[in-house]
């Protein structure tokens, strides 16, 4: 099978997770690592053969919101570093929590991590895997901490044990429930599992340093009591693992050797060390244990990505559904018509980094244009219409009726792609910014006196134009120049300054076309204290009817296309149908239209 993601090249400068990968894989006297072909414990993998792949990666979203950019970020990351060092990467749900999760979310995740190109298929076996397959596992993990004296129970109340923990100045103090001996916490742990205290009664903790300076490590909590159903091991569970614990642990029973995540993880390294390399201790996890490596965040200007607000926008219909183009959910930008090479070359371009970054749709609409420039078919469109009639048509042809056939390359790059044929007829529609009655200095297009070419047609001379009774402009007036058709001889004997698109009126198909603009007004919208909603911008999505050419009449939805002149456009996945076609913009052209 073709990689589709073979077109995304590696850029190796600025992405200090190949050098971190790169050293590992050169360091000698590692010890061996063992993979069973499923998750498992340090039995488990001890009973398997040495694992084929170099380096074991996984991309691990909690199932409770749809996908955005930065996801993408940490797919592309994930699954890019995975192919490129002969590795494999993971799908994980991280499904540990039972109150948000939900079947609609698991299947749009594996819709989207597929449609920007992975597969978390290697070798002939699939590597999607939910972390709720591993409660087991985590609660004998949990019991052997208490039985090792490394966990204990703690009744504290929420409020008593935030209290104890301390902040930044002042160091916490320590549970009175902190010096149970190990058989009592045990005792309890079961008691608390076997659906013996109410919700929130108690908490199972681990047992490090109330002093530590690092925070997450003044005994961080393990397991609650919650009684919740959960989507896939039903009412079998009362108590839930807490991420803290359960995260690390998932990426040791699935052999994972880099562990990549965002910057606010930073102070859990500790813990996740502490954890793993008890369990380890304990026989329980098999070396070598995974690392975990912080990478920053993708933020992308004008938008938010939250997905508390992300929910907002969509539930309070100020946007319409997750699928909006103009959100950046990858199911909206999908929507939009960026294509999943435009998103993994921005995350390759972008790098990784230490620090957060914020991107400007510009550099992602420059990736769409690198990938589209070479591949969508051209076509034109009107999209300001003002009508154009040649007045003397039926004196060169022998009637108004008379069809002219004009023809123009599918894509000037690639003629493999074929011709589009389309008629020039009396009366066309041009781009109302392509007449001016009174021309600005530098303007080439049609004024009275003025020649340019219907491109693909022939060359013009504009006479005037018709106005309502209000002076509004209605038509404009111009006469055919003989003999300057394009690709026929001597056409270009008459000399003109500029070119426009136009689309005949007998066979134009009229169409809705959505322009998109920026979401918000400000860069950071959710930045500040005020409401990100009051940073709406009203004008963020117009609808025009726009005129274009016979070839866009039988595209299926989801095609994209360049309209000559204006830029970047999709079928709408949604709401186009042939019958009634509707397009959105994706993005203009680099270098516009000049003159
Ligand atoms: P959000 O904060 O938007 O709700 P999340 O981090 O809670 O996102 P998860 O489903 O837990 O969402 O994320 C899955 C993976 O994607 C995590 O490894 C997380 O670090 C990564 N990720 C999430 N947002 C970004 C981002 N903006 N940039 C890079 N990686 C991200
Ligand atoms: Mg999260």
């Amino acid at each position: 099978m073709s990689d589709p993601t073979a077109d995304t090249k590696p850029a190796l400068s600025n992405n200090f997770l190949r050098s971190i990968i790169e050293r590992d894989l050169a360091l000698a006297g590692q010890p061996e690592r063992h993979f069973a072909g499923t998750p498992g414990d340090a039995a488990h993998h001890a009973a398997g053969p040495l694992d084929a792949a170099r380096i074991r990666t996984r991309f691990p979203p909690e199932p409770n919101g749809y996908l955005h950019i930065g996801h993408a970020k940490s797919i592309c990351l994930n699954f890019g570093l995975a192919r490129d060092y002969a590795g494999i990467c993971h799908l994980r749900f991280d499904d540990t929590n039972p109150e948000k999760e939900e079947q609609e979310y698991v299947d749009a995740i594996q819709e989207m991590v597929a449609w920007l190109g992975w597969d978390w298929n290697a070798g002939g076996t699939s590597h999607l895997f939910f972390a709720s397959n591993y409660f087991d596992f985590m609660y004998r993990a949990a019991e052997y901490l208490v039985t090792a004296g490394l966990a204990y129970v703690d009744e504290q109340t929420p409020e008593e044990m935030r209290f104890s923990r301390g902040d930044f100045g002042r160091p916490g103090v320590d549970s009175p429930f902190r010096s149970r001996s190990p058989a009592d916490n045990l005792l309890r742990l079961q008691e608390m599992r076997d659906g013996k205290h109410a919700d929130g009664a108690m908490v199972l903790r681990a047992k490090i340093d109330m002093a530590a300076p690092n925070i997450n490590l003044r005994d961080p909590a393990l397991y609650r009591i919650r009684r919740a159903t959960h989507h896939n091991t039903g009412d079998t569970w009362c108590i839930y693992p807490m991420y803290t614990f359960a995260h690390p642990i998932e990426d040791a029973l699935e052999r994972i050797t880099h562990s990549l995540c965002t910057l606010e993880f930073e102070d859990q390294r500790p813990f996740y060390d502490w954890l793993l390399g008890h369990l380890a201790d304990g026989g329980l996890l098999a070396h070598p244990l995974p690392k975990q490596y912080e990478f920053g965040r993708l933020n992308l200007t004008y938008v938010v990505t939250s997905k508390r607000k992300l929910r907002q926008l969509v539930d309070e219909g100020h946007v319409d559904g997750w699928d909006d183009p103009r959100l950046p959910t990858l199911v909206g930008m999908r929507r939009r018509g960026y294509t999943p090479a435009s998103i993994r070359n921005m995350v390759e371009a972008t790098g990784v980094t230490k620090s957060n970054a914020w991107l400007d749709y510009s550099v992602l609409d420059g990736c769409l244009r690198a990938d589209l420039e070479g591949k969508a078919a051209r076509a034109c469109a009107v999209l300001d219409p003002l009508k154009l009639k040649l007045t003397n048509w039926a004196e060169l042809f022998g009637s108004d009726a008379h069809i002219e056939t004009s023809s123009a390359p599918a894509h000037p790059q690639l003629p493999e792609l074929g011709q589009r044929e389309f008629g020039l007829g009396h009366e066309v529609w041009i781009e109302a910014g392509d007449f001016m009655e009174v021309p600005v200095k530098g303007y080439h297009r049609l004024y009275p006196g003025n020649k340019t070419r219907l491109k693909y047609g022939y060359v013009i001379e504009c006479t005037g134009c018709e106005k309502d009774a209000s002076g509004n402009i209605t038509a404009v007036l111009a006469s055919v120049v003989p003999d300057t058709k394009s690709g026929t001889p001597g056409a270009d004997a008459v000399k003109v300054k500029s070119a426009i698109t136009w689309v005949s009126v007998h066979e134009a198909i009229e169409a809705e076309v959505r322009l998109y603009d920026r979401l918000f007004t400000v860069e950071q919208p959710d930045s500040g204290d005020g409401d990100f909603l009051s940073f709406i911008n009203p004008q963020s999505r117009r609808v025009i009817t726009a005129f274009l050419e016979p070839s866009l009449a039988q595209v299926a939805a989801g095609d994209n296309f360049q309209f000559e002149r204006h830029g970047y456009f999709v079928a709408d996945r949604i709401d186009h149908q042939t019958d009634r076609p509707v397009f959105n913009k994706i993005t203009g052209l680099k270098d516009g239209w000049s003159k």
